[in-house]
């Protein structure tokens, strides 16, 4: 059985069943015969599905939000804005689908040559906690355009989310196996991901279970999809508006609790501005409190479980050993539930191995540079490249931080979100592969060259 743990009370939830090796062939077989009368459907029928999942997502918006806060502790406001993120996701994939599929035509010396984008079959998707709707619509809308199917194995605290999405496709009149939430743990990924109906993988998570599934999918010679950690950089010079840059520090650290993998997880603020940012920053930092996820008014609620707090406490407490030093906050809070405060930490010694790990709480890293080559060198000097933020007015600044951060992802004077439209993905060890915009749509499709 999987029973999620309010991480807000530390009560359990709902229990769910564990698959039995016989139900998840029963799945993966409907899968294959789904994806046999899906891949022939024409672009009409999987934009009017597309468009009914929106629908069902919009009527259930709030029954859906208040799954992910019981199962993960995101606060309300947050779990509502992500649910309807999701149905914009969906609606744009069934309004910009069929133009992101349009075939080109090439001159070859043998005649025309046309590329086409074809469907390639069943995909499963291992999907995170963190953002436990918006995660899965994101493999999930361009698999149902692309004329795939999909499989999902989400993680063990958020069964209910996996649960209600197949709920929402359902309703939607999906097929039967167009997309099926399995109920699995992760030892039975190895054996799916071997498995000869199932013609790719994508992964969002860990560093470790990336590294695990991408051996798999080697074996197999299969197409994989990693979207993994990172410990993005917020890079903040001296011509930026330093107000908003310290009030933005503040949301882009602690949404979700710290609990995102393109949270700004280092600030590198440059010396001449470095004492008027921490000032405001750590204004901004003290003045947030933690509390009932479930309340409107709460800006950050617990973290998504009491072993996820540990381990953030125990890399903080390292970095403090190495000579780090907290400058508030960064605590375990009093009473029930998985609560901490935010915090910053100052003199980190980023050669470190724990500082060099991604720290998914809310505490920041502060760093000065010098200099925009110290600012560059101390952003690229982590395994992980996934996103960043640049704080400047500079163009001549900008477009060094636009070509030379190693990262998949830079925002100029904002926050970093993720956004349908776009691609989004890291290099590095923050992973490879795209999803989103068309890029993401195009991962699992196979680019046929009819030549005659
Ligand atoms: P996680 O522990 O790696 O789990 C992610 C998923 O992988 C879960 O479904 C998990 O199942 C499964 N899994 C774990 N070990 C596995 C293995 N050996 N083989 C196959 N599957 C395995 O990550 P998490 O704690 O849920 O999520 C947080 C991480 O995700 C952070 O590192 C964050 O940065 C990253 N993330 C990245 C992106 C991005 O777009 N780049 C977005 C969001 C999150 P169980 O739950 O059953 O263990």
């Amino acid at each position: 059985m999987f029973t999620s743990i309010n991480p807000a009370t530390g009560a359990p939830g709902d229990s769910f069943a564990e698959l039995t090796s016989d139900e998840i062939e029963t799945c993966v077989q409907r899968a294959a015969d789904a994806y046999k009368a899906w891949c022939a459907t024409d672009y009409a029928t999987r934009t009017a599905l597309l468009e009914a999942i929106a629908e069902q997502f919009d009527a259930n918006r709030q029954r859906l939000a208040e799954i992910a806060v019981r199962e993960m502790g995101k606060t309300l406001k947050s779990a509502l804005a992500e649910v309807e993120k999701c149905a914009v996701g969906f609606r744009h994939y069934a309004q910009e689908g069929p133009g992101m599929l349009a075939s080109r035509e090439f001159a070859t010396s043998a005649g025309k040559a046309t590329a086409r984008w074809l469907p390639i079959g069943p995909v499963l998707a291992v999907m995170p906690w963190n953002f436990p709707y918006w995660q899965v619509v994101r493999f999930l809308a361009p698999t149902i355009m692309a004329g795939n199917v999909g499989l999902l194995k989400h993680a063990s605290s958020v069964q209910g989310v996996g649960a209600a999405i197949e709920e929402m496709v359902i309703a939607a009149g999906a097929p039967v196996g167009l997309f099926q939430n399995l109920a699995i743990k992760s030892d039975k990924v190895d054996a799916l991901i071997a498995d000869d109906r199932i013609a790719a993988v994508t992964l969002t998570g860990s560093e470790g279970a990336g590294m695990k599934v991408a051996e798999a999918a080697g074996r197999a010679l299969k197409k994989v999809v990693l979207e993994l950690g990172g410990s993005d950089p917020f890079i903040v010079m001296p011509s930026a508006d330093i107000d908003t840059a310290a009030k933005t520090a503040v949301t882009a650290r602690i949404q979700n609790t710290g609990q995102s993998c393109i949270c700004a997880k280092r600030m590198i603020v440059h010396a001449d501005v470095y004492d008027a940012f921490l000032e405001k920053f750590s204004a901004g930092m003290q003045a947030v409190t933690a509390g009932d996820p479930m309340d409107p008014a709460t800006d950050m609620g617990p973290l998504s479980s009491e072993e996820q707090r540990q381990t953030v406490l125990d890399q903080i407490a390292m970095i403090e050993r190495e000579g780090g030093k907290l400058l508030f906050g960064g605590e375990k809070l009093p009473g029930k539930g998985a609560y901490m405060s935010a915090g910053i930490l100052v003199d980190v010694p980023i050669d470190h191995a724990v500082a060099q790990e991604e720290l998914f709480g809310p505490v920041a890293m502060l760093f000065k540079a010098d200099d925009i080559d110290a600012a560059i060198a101390l952003a690229n000097d982590v395994p992980f490249g996934l996103g960043s933020s640049v704080w400047t007015n500079e163009p001549a600044e900008r477009e060094r931080f636009e070509r030379e951060i190693e990262a998949g992802m830079t925002a100029v004077n904002q926050m970093l979100a993720s956004s349908p439209e776009a691609p989004f993905g890291g290099i590095k060890r923050s992973g490879h592969g795209r999803e989103l915009g068309p890029y993401g749509l195009h991962e699992f499709m196979n680019l046929k060259t009819v030549v005659g």
